[in-house]
C-alpha cells in the first residue's frame, strides 16, 4: 500500500479514528521514524541533570552553557537518545574526536573522546585511559546520586 492510498483511506474515514503506521525497509526491517538530529527539550534537560558541568576533565563550564553532544557521533549513526547524549561545552564539543564508525577499525582518539562507561560519561584519552571530571559539581549529577 502506498502512502497516498493510506492518506486517501484515512481521509475517507475507512480506517476508523485511530491509525498506527510503521515503515519497514525491505532488507533492514523496521525503520525508526522518531530519530531526530537534534535533542528535544526533554533530552536536553536530562543531559543537563546528568552532568551539571561539562564532563571533560578539569572543565568547569556549567551545563546551562553547554551544548548537547552525541557520544557516538550522529554522522556515524549515533542515535539521538538519552543514553547517547551528554553535555559538553562548545570548546570540548569542538575538540572531541568523533572517531570511527562503532565496531569498525577502532582507533584511539587524537585529543580525546567522550564515552559512556558503566553508565557515566567519561573522557577516553589518547593514551587509552578513562578519566572523569572531578569538579565538585560533577559528584552531584544524576548518575552520581543513584
Ligand atoms: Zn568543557
Amino acid at each position: 500500500m502506498t502512502g497516498a492510498e493510506i492518506v486517501n483511506l484515512a481521509m475517507s474515514g475507512a480506517l476508523g479514528d485511530k491509525i498506527y503506521a510503521g515503515l519497514f525497509h525491505p532488507t533492514a526491517g523496521p525503520v525508526n521514524l522518531y530519530e531526530a538530529r537534534f535533542a528535544s527539550f526533554k533530552q536536553r534537560t536530562l543531559a543537563k541533570t546528568e552532568n551539571l558541568v561539562c564532563p571533560w576533565p578539569e572543565c568547569n563550564v556549567p551545563a546551562d552553557r553547554c551544548q548537547v553532544h552525541h557520544i557516538d557521533a550522529h554522522k556515524n549513526s549515533g542515535q539521538t537518545n538519552p543514553s547517547n547524549l551528554s553535555t559538553l561545552c562548545a570548546y570540548h564539543n569542538g575538540v572531541n574526536d568523533d572517531g570511527d564508525v562503532p565496531g569498525k577499525n577502532f582507533t584511539r582518539p587524537k585529543r580525546g573522546r567522550t564515552v559512556r562507561h558503566r553508565g557515566k560519561v567519561k573522557l577516553l584519552t589518547p593514551g587509552g585511559r578513562l578519566v572523569s571530571n572531578t569538579h565538585d559539581l560533577s559528584t552531584m549529577g544524576a548518575m552520581n546520586l543513584i
